[in-house]
């Protein structure tokens, strides 16, 4: 490939493509529409599976020094904060998967990223909004809203939910909202009572509601995620809306100690309405000809597998194996990237919506669900297939 590879989106999945690409000695240029790179401030847990990418891209000294490393994940119940399960990370984690389960801010995940891209000189193009896509035989052209027209031999498409390049392949999709609203919080621990810090990460389970949290920042900040049943106004494709934190505290009023003193000891509080499409079902929504899709422009999920950037991150090693095993043909090395990749994505995307539904369960569902994590705890929160992949 002369001409350089193009990736639209530098969020997590595009800067970790960039990465991977530069580190295999191929020319790729960044396209971004921000006028700055960045991430919002949450956190993101990383699964042993992720870990190991980012450990192969040497980033393991870099995520150490920014990352926490929970010794331990519990899932109680909301309602009466009972445990109902443990699954050992740390050096449990370590050992059995050869990696660490990690928690980390996402501008700091986001930052390694673009600092690996940056010590490799790869050009980058802010400011710069892709509005369409055309293809011939001599490549694909991307055409921007700021009148620049780039040809490139392939194009990776990390443009995210509301993607531009998987509406050329794929025009008749659309994301679906999922009817659930994600409220988010980071706060320092230590401007927490003592009694609300945690180094573990911990997930609530209640009806129609559940919360997680995890510290992030080597320990020093605690990342908290509640997720409601409803609908928002406002702009669908923005991460970032205000939210009031007095709905928040109605929601789960039923709560008990200490999650619900948590919810209350926070006011700043961001709101996400969240979107998925349904999983996967063939290699041509990954990639087709010369056009790839990579993280949520291909697999957007519900957040309750914790894997949506590791997919993206896992798409991203992935790719740059498939066009090392066919360096002059870029159509078949993307079609081993999506028969690779494909079913994968489509099972994290099924298992996350099935781990919502259980998650939200009412009545004697919610016993019957309880009572099965209290009987088989560690069993069913490990996750071998994800956890110990490797590509
Ligand atoms: P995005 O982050 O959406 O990046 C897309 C980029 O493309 C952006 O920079 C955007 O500006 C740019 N762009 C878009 N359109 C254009 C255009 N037309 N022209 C140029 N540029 C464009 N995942 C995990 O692995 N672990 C977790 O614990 C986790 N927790 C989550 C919790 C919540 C509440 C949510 C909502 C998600 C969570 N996820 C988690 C999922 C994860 O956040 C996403 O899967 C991941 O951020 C997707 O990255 P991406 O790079 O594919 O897309």
């Amino acid at each position: 490939m002369e001409q350089a590879m193009v990736i639209v989106g530098g969020g997590i999945g595009g800067m970790a493509a960039a990465l991977a690409a530069a580190r295999a000695g191929m020319s790729v240029r960044l396209v971004e529409q921000a006028h700055a790179f960045g991430e919002v401030g949450a956190g993101i847990q990383l699964g042993p599976n992720v870990v190991k990418v980012l450990e192969s891209w040497g980033l393991g000294d870099a995520l150490r020094s920014v990352a926490a490393f929970p010794e331990r994940l519990e899932v109680r119940n909301a309602l009466t904060a009972k445990t109902l399960g443990v699954l050992p990370l740390g050096a449990q984690a370590l050992a059995r998967y050869g990696a660490a389960y990690a928690t980390v801010a996402r501008a700091d995940l986001h930052g390694l990223l673009l600092q690996g891209v940056q010590a490799y000189g790869v050009p980058q193009q802010l400011d710069t909004v892709l509005t369409h896509v055309e293809e011939d035989a001599q490549g694909v052209q991307l055409h921007t809203a700021q009148g620049h027209l780039l040809t490139t031999p392939l194009l990776v498409g990390a443009d995210g939910l509301w993607s531009r390049v998987r509406q050329h392949l794929l025009p008749q999709s659309q994301p679906r909202s999922t009817g659930h609203l994600a409220f988010r919080a980071m706060v320092r621990q230590d401007a927490l009572p003592a009694a609300l810090r945690s180094r573990a990460v911990t997930a609530w389970l209640g009806p129609k509601f559940h919360a997680v949290q995890y510290p992030v920042c080597g320990g020093a900040w605690l990342n908290v995620v509640a997720i409601v049943q409803g609908q928002t106004e406002g702009d669908p494709t923005s991460w970032d809306h205000s939210a009031n934190a007095a709905e928040l505290r109605a929601r789960l009023a039923n709560a008990q100690a200490p999650l619900l003193d948590l919810i209350h000891a926070i006011d700043d509080w961001r709101l996400w309405p969240l979107y998925d499409r349904p999983p996967m079902t063939s290699a041509a929504q990954q990639a087709q000809g010369r056009i790839a899709l990579l993280g949520d422009a291909a697999h957007p999920m519900r957040p309750y597998m914790a894997q949506g950037a590791g997919m993206a991150i896992e798409d991203a090693q992935q790719l740059v194996m498939s066009l090392q095993t066919q360096p002059s043909d870029v159509s078949a090395a993307l079609a081993h990237y999506a028969q690779t990749r494909w079913r994968r994505n489509a099972r994290v995307q099924a298992r996350a919506i099935r781990n919502g539904e259980i998650f939200h369960l009412r009545g004697p569902l919610r016993l019957g669900r309880d009572i099965s994590l209290k009987l088989l705890g560690q069993h069913v929160l490990d996750v071998p297939w994800l956890y110990g992949y490797q590509a």
